[in-house]
C-alpha cells in the first residue's frame, strides 16, 4: 500500500470518515432515488463521493478547496459520467448556476464554516434544494436543532424551523475520523418545507441576529432602533401580539418571531 503522506489541513477542517457503518447511516437518511441530483461539499478522499454514486442516484456534483484531492476525485470522474467535480470554495462559489441542479445535499462538511454555509445554501430551497443531510459537530448539531427554552436555541435554528425542521439522526464518536477530531460529531438531517423567501430576505436575517445580540438582555432592548423603531413602537406591537416584553430571544417560539417579523414588515 502506498503511504498516503498528505498532512490533514486544520483550517479546511479535514477529518476524513473511515467507519463503513456511519456512512452507510447518511446515505440511508440521504433516502436517495434514480431521480435524485445531489450535492456534496468537502469531498476530501472520496469515500462519501463514491458511496453516494454507488447508491445509484441521477447526478452528482461534489465540490472541494483542496486540490491534494486531484487523484482520488479526477479518477471517480473518469469511472462515473454523472459526476462533476467544482474545486472551489464552497463560501464563493455560485450553487444557482449548477446543471443539473441538485434537490438533496449530502455532506461531511468542513465543520469550522457550518454556520455561515447553511445560511447560504437555505437560499436554494425555491429552486428545489430542500433536504440537507449533514455531518457537524456535536455542539453545533446541538443549536441548529434547539427548542425554545434553551440556551443552545441560536438565529439560524430558528431561521430553520420557520423553514421546515431539524433533526439529530446520530450521534457519531470522535473515533469514526482520522485524524481523531477533539470533538463529537452528529448526522443531522434538514427538510425545507415553506417561507422561502425568507432565505434570501436581509431584513429577516438582521432581526434574528440582533435579537440575539446580547443574551441577557430582554429581545426588546436588542431590537430596539431595528429599521428605526423605538423601544415604544416595540412595545406597542408585543403588546398586540400578547408577547411579554420581558422575554428574551431564546425562548421566544417560532410562531411568535414570525408574527413579529410580520408586523414589522406591515409596519
Ligand atoms: N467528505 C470527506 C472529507 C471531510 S473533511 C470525508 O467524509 O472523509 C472536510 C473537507 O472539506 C476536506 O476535504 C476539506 O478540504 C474540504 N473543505 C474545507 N473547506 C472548504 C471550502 N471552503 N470549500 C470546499 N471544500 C472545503
Amino acid at each position: 500500500m502506498i503511504r498516503d503522506n498528505r498532512v490533514a489541513l486544520k483550517r479546511y477542517g479535514q477529518n476524513f470518515l473511515v467507519d463503513a457503518n456511519i456512512l452507510g447511516i447518511i446515505i440511508s437518511h440521504s433516502c436517495l432515488c434514480e431521480s435524485d441530483c445531489v450535492l456534496e461539499i468537502g469531498a476530501g478522499k472520496g469515500v462519501l463521493t463514491r458511496a453516494l454514486l454507488e447508491s445509484g442516484v441521477k447526478f452528482l456534483h461534489s465540490l472541494e478547496i483542496d486540490e491534494r484531492f486531484r487523484p482520488e476525485l479526477e479518477e471517480i470522474a473518469r469511472e462515473n459520467e454523472n459526476f462533476a467535480i467544482h474545486w472551489t470554495d464552497a463560501m464563493k462559489f455560485d450553487y444557482g448556476s449548477l446543471r443539473p441542479f441538485p434537490n438533496k445535499i449530502a455532506a461531511n462538511i468542513p465543520y469550522n464554516i457550518t454556520t455561515p454555509l447553511i445560511w447560504n445554501l437555505l437560499k436554494f430551497a425555491n429552486l428545489g434544494l430542500t433536504r440537507h443531510v449533514y455531518m457537524v459537530q456535536r455542539e453545533a448539531a446541538e443549536r441548529l436543532a434547539a427548542k425554545p427554552d434553551t440556551k443552545a436555541r441560536y438565529p439560524l435554528g430558528v431561521a430553520l424551523e420557520a423553514m421546515g425542521n431539524v433533526k439529530i439522526v446520530k450521534q457519531v464518536s470522535r473515533k469514526c475520523f482520522r485524524p481523531v477530531p477533539d470533538v463529537d460529531s452528529c448526522i443531522i438531517e434538514i427538510n425545507l418545507e415553506r417561507n422561502f423567501s425568507l432565505a434570501g430576505d436581509e431584513l429577516w436575517r438582521e432581526f434574528l441576529h440582533r435579537g440575539f445580540a446580547h443574551r441577557r438582555k430582554f429581545l426588546l432592548n436588542n431590537l430596539e432602533g431595528l429599521r428605526n423603531f423605538s423601544r415604544g413602537d416595540f412595545l406597542r406591537i408585543f403588546s398586540e401580539l400578547g408577547i411579554d416584553a420581558k422575554i428574551r430571544a431564546e425562548d421566544l417560539d417560532c410562531e411568535s418571531w414570525l408574527k413579529l417579523y410580520e408586523k414589522i414588515c406591515a409596519t
